[in-house]
């Protein structure tokens, strides 16, 4: 089923759902297993997997030189798709990205979904490599995630990028996209970057799900601000415990977001890494409760790795 389709049916439950980041190449799909083993208790109606373009790196070569290499991290999002599928019957999202993706490219990636009954895709533009700076398309690929939509509904249409395919299978792909209510780091303002949202959401995107944050209050002005602005889809907040000490300053740099006076002043009075993590899960368990009370339409936990404490939240919640 489509993500969409469980967010209507839901009869204002607040419905929950996982993120999972495939293990870097070399690692095993027993992680992931091992990860929403431990949650799958809570009945997620999906499961995201992210999308890792390729980035360079350098190698020390026996000359002393150093070679630039593009190597993938984590590779296997599609694989991992369809293993889930089959292991607990939920449905996958897999994130697609434009990086790293020609159009032609993107179309064989959306036909291979399409081929293994994956109906869902979240279509983001995807993050600048390391060492490029800025986002950087290929030559023929997506510029913006609302090429990609655009490309999304087109193939929804029977539309192919070969013209000569007069009426192509019509796919029936649920498109998600991202939202931030801080803001894409990008974005001169919140309000362009919510007049972008919007031609996605014209484009065909069915749902938004949030970049992640620690204050409720964003997400209430966001969706407030989004409805202002026309786009009525539902809107999915991301949320993450924050648990380790160093993720008061690894975590705005990667998201850009802030990390609220009360929660930074909590973990710096823990003493101890348990107490920390302690506090960081009754901060999203409080996070988790009023954004349920008030009617979120589900909330997706990023796991990145850390099973343990979404896994205490949500015994908490739901
Ligand atoms: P876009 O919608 O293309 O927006 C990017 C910037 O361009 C914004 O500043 C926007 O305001 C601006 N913009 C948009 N359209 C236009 C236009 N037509 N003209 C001019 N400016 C425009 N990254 C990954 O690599 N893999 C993942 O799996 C992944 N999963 C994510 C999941 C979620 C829920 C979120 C919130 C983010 C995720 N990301 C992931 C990160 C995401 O790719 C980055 O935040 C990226 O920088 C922007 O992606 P986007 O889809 O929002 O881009």
């Amino acid at each position: 089923m489509k993500v969409n389709q469980y967010l209507e049916n839901a009869n204002n439950q607040t419905l929950i759902s996982f993120e999972v980041l495939p293990p870097l190449k070399g690692g095993s799909m027993q992680a992931i297993f091992e990860t929403l083993d431990m949650l799958m208790e809570f009945k997620p109606p999906f499961i995201d997997v992210t999308y890792h373009r390729e980035d360079f790196v350098y190698k020390k070569m026996p000359s002393g030189y150093f070679e630039k290499t593009a190597i993938r991290k984590r590779p296997g999002t599609v694989g991992i798709c369809a293993a889930i599928m089959h292991r607990y019957g939920v449905d996958a999202v897999p994130h697609l990205i434009c990086g790293g993706f020609s159009k032609e490219e993107t179309e064989n990636a959306l036909i291979d979904l399409n081929f293994l009954n994956i109906n869902n895709v979240l279509a983001l533009r995807g993050d600048a490599r390391t060492f490029d700076g800025k986002f950087v398309p290929e030559p023929d690929g997506h510029e913006f995630a609302l090429d990609l939509v655009k490309q999304i509904a087109d193939m929804n249409q029977g539309k192919y990028l070969d013209e000569d395919i007069a009426q192509g299978e019509k796919t029936d792909f649920c498109i998600g996209i991202a939202g931030y209510p801080e803001k894409h780091f990008e974005s001169p303002n919140l309000q362009i970057d919510l007049d972008y949202t919007k031609e996605k959401v014209d484009a065909g995107a069915d749902y938004i799900v949030t970049q992640m944050f620690f204050d409720n209050k964003h997400y209430f002005s966001y969706v407030d601000a989004c409805r202002k602005a026309g786009i009525n889809v539902p809107i999915v907040p991301g949320l993450k415990p924050l648990t380790k000490a160093y993720q008061l300053n690894s975590i705005p740099r990667h998201f850009h977001i802030d990390i609220p006076e009360e929660l930074a002043k909590e973990l710096a009075k823990a003493t101890t890494a348990k107490a920390r993590q302690q506090a960081g899960v009754e901060w999203c368990i409080m996070q988790s409760k009023e954004l349920k009370a008030k009617g979120a339409p589900c909330l997706h936990y990023y796991t990145m790795g850390d099973a343990d404490t979404i896994r205490q939240v949500a015994e908490s919640v739901f």
